[in-house]
């Protein structure tokens, strides 16, 4: 019988952990000595490892709080009060970067796209062209809203062609997706704690580009949520957090850092995350869902499905029953469409998804493909 108490997270993030990064949390730390302090520097040298820059170029720069509180201090401490920001929006996560650019009352603008549908890089570079105030350009990577790969590598390629700043939400990809910062002249790639790198939440990170960051003091419109300043600390006081760091969360997230490295990296943990992925539709196929997406924009992060089409299906009911078994699915997230989401990110391995799809096949809402 399953233990009601143990489920396995088949989510965006938080997601399953391995049980080493949990137990890895059972000490308390002090937050101001050298043992703390190389922790920090260690993780923010393996970040850049990871993300395949140079340290004389590039710096990681750690922010308390969940991915959204790192997207809110880069772009509150990017775009002065005299520059505008460009975003792409193809979902939730697009949206939400245009809506904090909105609180903080920055000259911003959007192109906005059907959340099914892939960005057209052509129409950036029109707007670019036409739009001389802008200066910078924010693009999510992976829209978690529906797991579409937006192409940034061509995005990045047209907004360095005009100059600009260019501002990469890799929340759900980075150590997950391979993806070049480097090629793309990225100058900020935001991600955190609870995505790819498979940590417990409670802080995000930013990869910035050395010159841009330098540039930014006394920009932020928020004490708290300046990076630059976040980043001054860090760097001048060897990796030293301003104001009370989440300590247990990053003694995990070294620990989640070192279980990426003894997998092989990001290239290999791709690898199983596409797998996962490949098993997860595949499956689903056969027992008669239908994905949200064509298998070529669909990211190995995670996937919606339709509901099924007989009227009653109720999504509670399927989520309640699939969690009694061990897993925890996700809600949809499109705006007008019935869909649900499966997660293939954390610690999950083929044999959980055939695990699984055992446990939907056996729910009450498959029915026969051949019956409907
Ligand atoms: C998870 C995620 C975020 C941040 O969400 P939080 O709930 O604040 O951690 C931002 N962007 C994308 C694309 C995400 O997947």
């Amino acid at each position: 019988m399953h233990n009601p108490d143990h489920y396995l997270l088949l989510t965006p993030g938080p997601l399953t952990t391995t049980a080493s990064v949990r137990e890895s949390m059972l000490k308390d730390w002090c937050t101001w000595d050298d043992d703390y302090k190389s922790l920090v520097q260690s993780i923010r040298s393996d970040l850049l490892t990871f993300a395949g820059v140079s340290a004389e170029d590039y710096s990681s720069v750690l922010m308390q709080g969940s991915g959204t509180f790192s997207v809110e201090s880069v772009i509150s401490t990017a775009v002065p009060d005299d520059g505008k920001l460009l975003v792409l929006v193809n979902g939730a996560y697009g949206k939400r970067i245009a809506e904090i650019a909105e609180r903080l009352k920055l000259n911003v603008r959007t192109i906005e796209y059907a959340e099914t549908d892939m960005p057209d890089v052509e129409k950036v570079d029109t707007v670019l062209a036409e739009d001389a105030a802008i200066t910078h350009v924010a693009v999510v990577h992976c829209e978690t809203t529906t797991g579409l790969l937006n192409p940034i590598h061509d995005i990045a390629a047209i907004v360095k062609r005009h100059n600009k700043t260019f501002i990469v939400d890799a929340m759900s990809s980075f150590g997950g997706i391979d993806m070049s910062i480097t090629d793309m002249d990225a100058d900020y790639v935001i991600s955190s704690a609870n995505k790819c790198i498979q940590g417990v939440p409670g802080f995000g990170f930013v990869i910035a580009k050395r010159t841009t960051l330098q540039s930014c003091e006394g920009r932020a419109r928020s004490l708290s949520l300046d990076l630059y300043d976040q980043w001054k600390t860090m760097e001048d006081q060897n990796g030293k957090w301003r104001f009370t760091s989440p300590t247990h969360t990053v003694r995990a997230f070294k620990q989640a850092l070192e279980e990426l490295k003894q997998e092989g990296g990001v290239l290999k943990r791709q690898e199983r995350y596409v797998e996962n992925q490949r098993l997860l539709v595949e499956g689903m196929r056969t027992l008669g869902f239908s994905p949200l997406l064509p298998d070529a924009w669909q990211s190995p992060i995670i996937t919606p499905f339709y509901y099924p089409e007989h009227d009653a299906f109720q999504f509670e009911r399927f989520y309640e029953e699939l969690k009694a078994r061990g897993f925890v699915i996700y809600p949809g997230k499109v705006t007008d469409l019935k869909t649900f989401r499966i997660g293939n990110i954390g610690d999950i391995h083929p044999s959980d998804i055939t695990a699984l799809l055992e446990a939907v096949r056996e729910s009450s809402y498959w029915i026969e493909p051949a019956a409907i």
